[in-house]
């Protein structure tokens, strides 16, 4: 049972203006009336150990963490929660008592998103484009929740596609993992795949018009995109998809119940997800002029 005195959440990253969590949050606050505040820990590397020090103090409920801080957060923490381990990054700390524990709660926004799915998913090929913390929480929810046939993944930079496809070997026996190297390869992998999701922030505002694939490749009206990236709502990676009547899915389901269960961890209080969902797009609209 927490006391009634005031409560302090926030999110730790670096840069971190853009954020959206703080709105959302304090929505969620204000409707439930509860004694809790949301704010911003702008920290870069070097300072993450003292800020940590300093979050053990009975006041402090816990935060989100954002980039660039979720891998390198972990062994900073008293403990870690499984999933999160195998993920391989925190996006959610709870002080319990002064012990810092580490979730991981994309992974369950991703999941969330691709629930009205599930059957076009199960044992189909996945492509996921990216090998950061956003593909460790795909490939991880995808894996874990929908048994597909395959994950193949594709970065930029090769050899992080190639360690995040062994250990998934190593989490998950029954499914293939593999890499993609070249484009023409992810060409091909595209055409023969179910689902595929985008995690590498191009085309993330103010590169709105960058793709992660490229030009040409076209997608089928069975395939699901999912682009975790949520400024704008519609990137043109999901233009593209709607167009060629493929099912465009954005990152805004995702940031959201990441959300909800990070708050219900720290406040053993129901997520108001309505209201939570209004202020997200209230922002979102703001910022965008959509
Ligand atoms: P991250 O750990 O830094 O990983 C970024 C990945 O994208 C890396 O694989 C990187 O490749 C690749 N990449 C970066 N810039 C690129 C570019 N211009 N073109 C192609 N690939 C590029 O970041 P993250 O935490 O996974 O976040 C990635 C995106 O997901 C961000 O846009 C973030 O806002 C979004 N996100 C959304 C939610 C949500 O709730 N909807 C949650 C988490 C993240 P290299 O390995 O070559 O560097």
């Amino acid at each position: 049972m927490k006391s009634q005195s005031l409560q302090r959440l926030g999110i730790i990253g670096h840069p971190i203006a853009h954020t959206l969590s703080p709105a959302m949050h304090s929505a969620a606050i204000d409707e439930l009336r509860i004694p809790f505040t949301y704010g911003v820990f702008d920290v870069v590397d070097e300072f993450l150990p003292a800020l940590l020090a300093s979050l053990r103090i009975v006041e402090f409920a816990g935060a989100n963490v954002t980039i660039p801080h979720k891998v390198r957060i972990i062994p900073l923490l008293d403990a870690v929660d499984q999933d999160a381990l195998k993920i391989g990054a925190v996006n959610t700390i709870v002080n319990r008592n002064g012990k810092l524990t580490g979730y991981n709660t994309d992974a369950a926004g991703i999941r969330k998103s691709l629930e009205p799915f599930m059957g076009k998913i199960r044992n189909a090929p996945a492509v996921v484009i990216g090998a950061g913390g956003g593909a460790r929480a795909a490939a991880y929810a995808v894996s874990k929740n929908f048994s597909p046939a395959s994950v193949r993944f594709y970065n930029r930079t090769a050899a992080r596609a190639e360690t995040l496809a062994g250990q998934f070997r190593e989490l998950f026996p029954g499914i293939a993992y593999d890499c993609i190297s070249d484009e023409g390869a992810l060409r091909g992998a595209i055409a023969e795949s179910v689902l595929i999701v985008n995690t590498t922030p191009a085309g993330m505002t103010p590169n709105s018009d960058a793709l992660p694939i490229p030009p040409g490749i076209r997608f089928s009206n069975y395939q699901i995109i999912l682009d975790i990236i949520y400024t704008p709502i519609e990137t043109a990676l999901l233009r593209r998809a709607k167009s060629d009547g493929a099912t465009a899915v954005n990152g805004v389901e995702m940031f959201i119940h990441q959300g909800a269960i990070a708050f219900e961890l720290w406040t053993g209080k129901k997520f108001p997800i309505d209201v939570a969902r209004r202020a997200v797009l209230q922002a979102l609209t703001a910022r965008t002029g959509l």
